[in-house]
């Protein structure tokens, strides 16, 4: 709803600058047209010109400023009917001037309608800011008229016009108030949408056990940091070992919580440097981009002795007490997309050797 009101307060500034400049220039050619008629005599007349283009000019001001800077709705809201309002005074002044020579209403009446269809607010907003003016004009027409035909003529003309701005201020903002609201329903559900999209992607591409990347996170990151480039490409699948016995053993729960302890281990060994993720059950894979066999065959060790150093217990293994796991490496300096699946072959053949070996160690693919 205040979205809603504040898009209207701005709308309606945009609409009233148009208005303004539309009085500036008429103000500026009855302005001329009025000292050439009557030289520099200063008739009322000539003082109203004087004084609206005053207004509008600062009115121009104000805005622009407010446009700049911090726009204040309710200071902008203010200025805008404050402006309106005064035209229709302004108005309502000139129409009982001009009963002194030709006798009719336009002025007002114009005036009346250019306000219903530039400033779109609330029916009853709109009654009140026009309810002083003609008041106004309707108390000085039957001062200053001395006419009671012209004036009940008038009155008739004046009911007339003001049914007729009502209705078309209603229907206009109504109809624009329906729009908006649709924009915001609009927007609302694009929002959601976007949402649930967030969260749909990060579900199919994170593994929920772990929070690691899943094989199809493994896919997205392998788009995003390779495209259709050869890079220096290393690829490391890691495996617990005896983890059947593990679960055999101590439980599915406690063997959940296991993988936990090694996914947190594995994540903060690869720190923000290289791309970790669950490759499946207990196999986890890490992606490094530019790193030398020599290097990484010292961090896949490192891996072993950080795995082994914490100590959770694996009574049921037939190899060491703790829970310790295999490391499979292999790498290609000039890999494109596709050779991914040939490198994922060669780190299983190594994790293989690994295993044979005894495991808890890591092994080059030959
Ligand atoms: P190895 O040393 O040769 O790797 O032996 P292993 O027992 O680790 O290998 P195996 O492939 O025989 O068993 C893997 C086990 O991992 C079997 C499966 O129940 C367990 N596993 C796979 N995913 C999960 C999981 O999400 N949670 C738990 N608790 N266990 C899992
Ligand atoms: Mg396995
Ligand atoms: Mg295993």
């Amino acid at each position: 709803m205040q979205q809603i009101n504040n898009k209207f307060i701005r709308q309606n500034m945009y609409r009233a600058k148009y208005f303004v400049w539309i009085v500036v220039t008429l103000e500026l050619l009855l302005i001329m047209i009025n000292i050439i008629q009557n030289g520099d005599i200063w008739d009322s007349y000539l003082l109203l010109h004087l004084l609206l283009l005053v207004f509008s000019v600062l009115f121009l001001f104000l805005t622009s400023v407010m446009d700049r800077k911090s726009f204040d709705y309710q200071l902008v809201k203010m200025i805008i009917w404050n402006y309106y309002w005064f035209t229709l005074m302004w108005a309502a002044t000139i129409t009982l001037l001009d009963q002194d020579s030709y006798g009719h209403v336009t002025a007002y009446l114009i005036n009346l309608l250019g306000v219903a269809i530039m400033y779109h607010i609330r029916l009853k907003s709109f009654i009140l800011l026009q309810s002083i003016p003609t008041l106004y004009l309707l108390g000085g027409l039957i001062i200053v008229q001395p006419n009671t035909e012209i004036v009940l003529a008038h009155l008739v003309n004046i009911a007339f016009f003001i049914v007729i701005s009502l209705a078309g201020s209603y229907f206009i903002y109504q109809g624009h108030y329906r729009m908006f609201e649709h924009e915001q329903l609009l927007l609302q559900k694009n929002n959601q949408l976007a949402y649930t999209n967030g969260s749909l992607q990060l579900l199919a591409t994170r593994d929920e056990l772990t929070a690691m990347p899943n094989r199809r996170g493994l896919y997205d990151y392998v788009e995003a940091t390779m495209g259709n480039k050869a890079r220096h490409v290393t690829v490391m699948l890691l495996d617990i070992d005896a983890f059947k016995h593990f679960n055999d053993y101590y439980g599915h729960l406690a063997g959940d919580k296991a993988l936990q302890e090694v996914a947190a281990i594995l994540k903060k060994l690869a720190g923000e440097h290289h791309f970790v993720g669950r490759f499946g059950g207990e196999e986890f894979i890490y992606l490094m981009f530019d790193v030398e066999r020599k290097e990484a065959l010292h961090f896949a060790n490192k891996i072993c002795r950080m795995v082994e150093l914490r100590r959770i217990k694996h009574e049921a293994s037939p190899f060491f007490p703790y829970v310790t796991v295999s490391v499979g490496l292999a790498s290609n300096p000039f890999c494109i997309k596709d050779d991914l699946h040939q490198l994922f072959q060669d780190a299983d053949a190594a994790l293989y050797r690994a295993k044979k070996a005894g495991r808890n160690c890591a092994q080059l693919s030959v």
